[in-house]
């Protein structure tokens, strides 16, 4: 970086009318977004990301879970198409592989195969550096969008009464910086889940936002392989999931660009799948179908091992606090960062970003930002509480995760595993559950009339003894 100021560089693309600024803290996949929408609505955005950025599509020290498989939901991709015209094309032309689910997929959960057919519902593959750069490249061409690389926030600036947000602190990662003051209109934190928005907010004399916590001791253990089709036959993915309370094991082989798959093991509770050969072969071998370990048994390792621990689903509710500063945001995993093995992170990302979007179009043409943290936050709250309930939902059929579990679960749980055992052998229920899943639809489609008469004949139809009961 040259030693120009931050302030000089944030005006570089300013134009001459004083007009309104917003600053995003991270550049990953929800500061991105956020910046996408919001280089709509004001006139110069500053986007300040720690990292140095990767000229390729590579993995940087920001984002370490880059390193493990990403799949992008169906809606998450949904949003960002429209954000992004064109990328998904150039996404596959770069050699992300599309799919359809459950039709290229040996999914496994609850003693069997979910029933294979194309449904037309199809996600798109690729390694998570990949989409980020692809998103990045399209951000940093914004006219109106200035990137400060490596640079650090290090707390927020207020008003004198310290209800608004009025900047932040910056400095950069070069030897003998000095710490700046930018000032912005807004604000918006999405530094993920090491944010340190409580304790901004606590500086400025807000209280701390209550957590919700469910502890699950995830740890994933991820290679990648040259892609060798003939050992995964009529397939392209692979997703296999443990029945609790017995089974804590999972994993997950899908194919990304360049001709490879990515292998992710994970395991609950501490059951972690270690990082060489023979333990990763093993863990693979253990897991309740042995499709993965089939596929990379003989597969060529093109990496390393890496290793990721998630302690537990860690949620703020910002939309509960009582007083908060105007001028401010959070997004992404600054406010919940959930269970990856769902999935679902840079959807909620993507869903935060459409709301933010929505907010911004209601306020359009007045002076004020008035009012759009609690808009904002309302709306971002509906997004998250469904992938919440998902999530840990899920992770409460152990009995050994950690958390309040919401009233209700169990019952629901039982449902829902009538739904997975249903749709291992009925395409209505398995559609509405990859819709669910997907979140293209709320959680309400698996209640509703219809799939539960076709659980109920399911159920009649399919008495035998179940391993997964
Ligand atoms: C192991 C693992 C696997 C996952 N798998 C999936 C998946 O399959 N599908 C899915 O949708 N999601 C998945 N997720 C979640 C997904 O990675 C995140 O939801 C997504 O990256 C959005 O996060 P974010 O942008 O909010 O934060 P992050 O991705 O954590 O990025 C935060 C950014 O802020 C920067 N930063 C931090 N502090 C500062 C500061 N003070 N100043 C300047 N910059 C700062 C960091 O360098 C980084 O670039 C997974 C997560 C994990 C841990």
């Amino acid at each position: 970086m040259s030693d120009q100021t931050v302030n000089d560089q944030a005006r570089r693309y300013s134009s001459q009318t004083g007009g309104r600024h917003a600053v995003v803290i991270g550049a990953s996949m929800a500061g991105l977004l956020a910046a996408r929408v919001l280089g709509d609505h004001f006139e110069r955005v500053t986007l300040i990301e720690r990292d140095a950025f990767p000229a390729s599509a590579a993995n940087r020290k920001g984002v370490p879970q880059g390193r493990h498989l990403h799949a992008l939901l169906v809606k998450g991709e949904q949003i960002i198409s429209k954000l992004f015209p064109g990328l998904t094309s150039d996404l596959t032309e770069g050699g992300a592989i599309r799919f359809d689910l459950p039709g290229d997929v040996l999914w496994h959960h609850f003693g069997g195969y979910k029933i294979r057919f194309y449904s037309g519902m199809t996600i798109i593959s690729m390694s998570r550096p990949f989409l980020e750069s692809q998103v990045r490249s399209r951000v940093l061409a914004l006219d109106n969008l200035t990137c400060l690389e490596q640079c650090d926030v290090d707390s927020l600036l207020a008003d004198r009464d310290r209800t608004r947000i009025t900047g932040v602190r910056v400095h950069k990662r070069s030897e003998g910086s000095q710490e700046e003051a930018l000032d912005a209109d807004l604000v918006v934190d999405a530094t993920g889940r090491g944010s340190r928005s409580p304790g901004w907010l606590e500086a400025l004399g807000y209280s701390a936002p209550e957590e919700s916590v469910v502890k699950v001791g995830i740890g994933y253990t991820t290679r990648i392989f040259r892609q060798n089709p003939d050992s995964l036959p009529g397939a392209k993915a692979i997703f296999t999931m443990p029945v609790p309370p017995h089974g804590k094991r999972g994993g997950a082989l899908f194919p990304i660009e360049g001709g490879r798959w990515i292998v992710t093991l994970a395991g609950w509770l501490g059951d972690h799948a270690p990082a060489e050969e023979q333990g990763f072969l093993d863990f693979a071998e253990s897991l309740a179908s042995r499709d993965i370990y089939n596929a990379i048994a003989r597969a060529e390792p093109l990496s390393d091992f890496v290793t990721h621990k998630f302690p537990s689903n860690l949620r703020h509710h910002y939309e509960r606090m009582n007083r908060f500063p105007e001028g401010y945001l959070i997004m992404g995993d600054a406010i919940c960062s959930f269970n990856p093995v769902y999935g679902q992170g840079m959807s909620v990302s993507a869903l935060e970003a459409e709301a933010l979007d929505d907010c911004l179009k209601e306020i359009a043409g007045r002076d004020r930002l008035q009012g759009l943290a609690r808009n904002f936050f309302a709306r971002a709250t509906r997004a998250v509480d469904n992938a919440w309930s998902l999530a840990v939902g899920e992770d409460f059929r152990f009995p050994d995760v950690e958390g309040v579990k919401p009233a209700g679960t169990d019952l629901i749980n039982w449902y829902v595993s009538k739904v997975h055992k249903g749709a291992l052998h009925d395409r209505e229920i398995a559609r509405a559950f990859f819709q669910v899943m997907n979140m293209t639809h709320p959680p309400a489609t698996i209640f509703r009339p219809g799939i539960a008469l076709r659980i109920i004949k399911n159920s009649l139809a399919y008495r035998k003894p179940d391993p997964a009961q």
